[in-house]
């Protein structure tokens, strides 16, 4: 996950390969609270791990649920319908809409004395109609701040469960699901019936409701949309193991990539034809902007078809969340794109009908909007705008955007808050490196002499951009440990021997770990030996090319931080920026002698400094690769800079080159 500022994509060109999603949301929240309601143990595979979920199994385990992790695979004991804790509990339900309606229905419904509570935007979301629909079945519960809206307090209800309760279904789906989650927990004596007033929107949820309800011994009759009866005698009953598919709203990111790229097409795993998430016919709506979609059971195939993609009029009231990535498929169009009946959007995670419109503008687009509809205008090449989006906290709008960055115009796109995706998807941007190509990898370079800091500046850089380190030294200190293991001779009688193994070293890093083939060389690389060492392996010409491609191999999505001698000048000559960092020899020397001393070794200043002096003389004068600044780096004398104001420094450079 990404849990920088911003994340910037650079202009990507195309798209390719198969991707594995998580687990759906909608499905994963619902299995958890039917499993914790049962009797008995469930076990429920493929689970999405995500905010949302950890939400729901906090409140779970502070329910007094068994909870028990094994990967992706959760196992739940369950309440057997009723809380056997008597304390006051107080419940964070984050922005987790999932969680906070149908908790609230179960708990009101079990009785108790629970506070539910959530983020500020949480405290901005209706529940008023749930509410409502709660007390005339005779539940109690109070608003702790703003009538209609969270949080909450719900004490001991006293049902009355004659007449039949009555709901809105035109605000929030939620609502129903909550009801008739909730409701079967009362319903042993009785049948109880729930009647719709308005029309219900979103039903493909109350279809994965009612679908999941029956796996769990719940067979709801409805009549229509209108009116649902939960027969008498009902009561849950674990399905034992159940599995969760992968999330539909999740895979419209790669369906569109599949749409928008030329190649052979984009594979998506986990979810397909037999899938009950109504989302899965984003795969028609994007279908009739021209993508070629073939699915099967469980994966997805697509393919660009029409180019540039057409634009649509569509009610996308059965597919509201996926629907948000058909708004920034239509940058792509031939034509003006409408989405209609999506009024629901104004009361998600955030007012989205007003941030696509918002973002796409920021971008260039000319976009109109009403109360339940958004217009969405093509841009053309030459239109694109780089632009830094702003992402509301909410994962759609981040994932929705990260599209942007495929426009012809090749500007980059800038997503701020990336975390944010964290909700349903944490490694979505993860997963969209893994098939993107870029037409050209960010690289910031970063050398100087020794100890002026350049490592530890590079690797804070990389840390908040969110971008790859190489730490090129490494390589030639591994290659000089390889070597000296090998018993060769770390001299030019040795050099194609050397380079040989240079060429394959098995070399992986891990955080700050490194590995030589099963070996935790971490350390062993560090010593001062194996700096000697790696300097004398670094002056052999065919040991430098064996390097090569593998230091190429780092420039990877979404960009690289290049830490080392060459790499401005020889290894990414074209990288946007080159920074040559040095510092007096007195402060360099000060600053390696506290951390020898740190480290219990006993040295003299003077003699630290005269070392570095003679190595700088030494490298500078080199015929291979001597120590000298790229022609175009910028040059930071840290001498008396932190290392905050270092990074600052190099972060505003980088900055100024960004069309932001
Ligand atoms: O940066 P570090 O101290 O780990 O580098 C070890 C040695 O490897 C340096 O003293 C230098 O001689 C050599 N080196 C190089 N080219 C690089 C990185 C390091 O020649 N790109």
């Amino acid at each position: 996950m990404y849990a920088t500022a911003f994340l910037d994509l650079p202009a990507l060109s195309h798209a390719t390969g198969a991707v594995l999603l998580p687990g759906s949301k909608s499905i994963s929240n619902r299995v958890l609270l039917l499993s914790a309601l049962c009797e008995g143990t469930t076990t429920v595979h493929d689970l999405l791990d995500s905010d949302d979920t950890r939400v729901m199994l906090s409140a779970l385990r502070q329910l007094g649920c068994g909870v028990a992790h094994n990967g992706t695979t959760v196992t739940i004991t369950g309440l057997g319908g009723r809380v056997q804790k008597t304390e006051a509990l107080e419940f964070f339900m984050g922005n987790a809409g999932t969680a906070m309606r149908p908790l609230t229905a179960a708990l009101a419904v079990m009785g108790g004395d629970f506070t539910l509570k959530g983020v500020p935007r949480m405290h901005e979301r209706p529940i008023g109609d749930l509410v409502d629909a709660l007390r005339l079945l005779g539940c109690h519960i109070d608003y702790l701040g703003n009538e209609g809206y969270p949080p909450l307090r719900i004490s001991k209800p006293h049902l009355v469960l004659e007449a039949p309760i009555q709901v809105r279904g035109d605000v929030s789906s939620q609502f129903l699901t909550a009801l008739l989650m909730a409701l079967p927990l009362a319903a042993a004596q009785r049948a109880i019936t729930i009647d719709v007033v308005g029309e219900l929107i979103s039903k493909p949820y109350i279809e994965i409701t009612l679908k999941l309800l029956a796996r769990y011994g719940i067979a709801v009759q409805r009549e229509g949309w209108s009116r649902f009866v939960i027969p008498a005698g009902s009561h849950y009953r674990s399905p034992g193991s159940i599995h969760v598919e992968a999330d539909a709203s999740s895979a419209s990111y790669f369906i569109a990539l599949g749409a928008l790229t030329q190649g052979q097409g984009i594979t998506v795993q986990g979810v397909g034809a037999d899938s009950i998430q109504g989302d899965i016919r984003f795969v028609e709506a994007a279908q009739l902007m021209g993508a070629r979609i073939t699915s099967d059971a469980n994966a997805l195939h697509i393919q660009r078809g029409a180019w540039p993609l057409k634009g649509i009029d569509l009610d996308c009231n059965h597919i509201p969340d996926a629907a948000m990535t058909l708004a920034v498929m239509a940058l792509y169009a031939d034509r003006p794109t409408t989405l209609r009946n999506i009024a629901s959007w104004r009361v998600k995670e955030t007012d989205r009908i007003a941030a696509m419109a918002t973002e796409c503008r920021k971008l260039g687009a000319t976009v109109e909007e009403g109360p339940d509809w958004l217009r969405i205008h093509p841009l053309p090449a030459g239109a694109w705008r780089a632009a830094s989006i702003h992402t509301y906290d909410d994962h759609r709008v981040a994932m929705c955007f990260s599209l942007a960055a495929f426009n012809a115009d090749q500007v980059p796109v800038r997503i701020e808050d990336p975390k944010c995706v964290a909700k349903t998807f944490p490694d979505y941007f993860e997963a969209l490196f893994s098939v993107a190509e870029a037409h050209s990898v960010p690289v910031i370079c970063i050398d100087g002499p020794t100890a002026s800091g350049k490592g530890t500046l590079a690797a804070r850089l990389a840390q908040t951009l969110g971008y790859h380190y190489l730490d090129s030294g490494a390589l030639y200190r591994l290659t000089g440990l390889a070597a000296t293991r090998a018993g060769l001779p770390l001299d030019a009688s040795a050099e194609q021997a050397i380079a040989h193994l240079a060429r394959t070293l098995p070399v992986r890093f891990q955080g700050e770990q490194v590995w030589l083939g099963d070996d935790d060389v971490s350390e062993a690389i560090r010593t001062e030996d194996a700096g000697m060492n790696a300097s004398r392996v670094s002056a052999l010409p065919a040991v430098r090319t064996a390097l090569v491609a593998l230091q190429h191999s780092f420039r990877q999505l979404p960009g690289l931080l290049a830490d080392g001698r060459d790499m401005g000048t020889v290894i990414f000559p074209d990288a946007p920026l080159k920074v040559f960092l040095t510092a007096s020899a007195a402060k360099r020397a000060e600053r390696r002698h506290k951390q020898l001393i740190s480290k219990g070794f006993s040295v003299t200043l003077d003699s630290l400094r005269a070392d570095l002096e003679a190595r700088d003389a030494r490298d500078s004068s080199r015929s291979v690769a001597p120590l000298k600044p790229a022609q175009d780096a910028l040059s930071l004398d840290n001498s008396e800079l932190s290392i905050e104001e270092s990074v600052d420094q190099v972060l505003a450079w980088w900055q100024r080159k960004q069309p932001f």
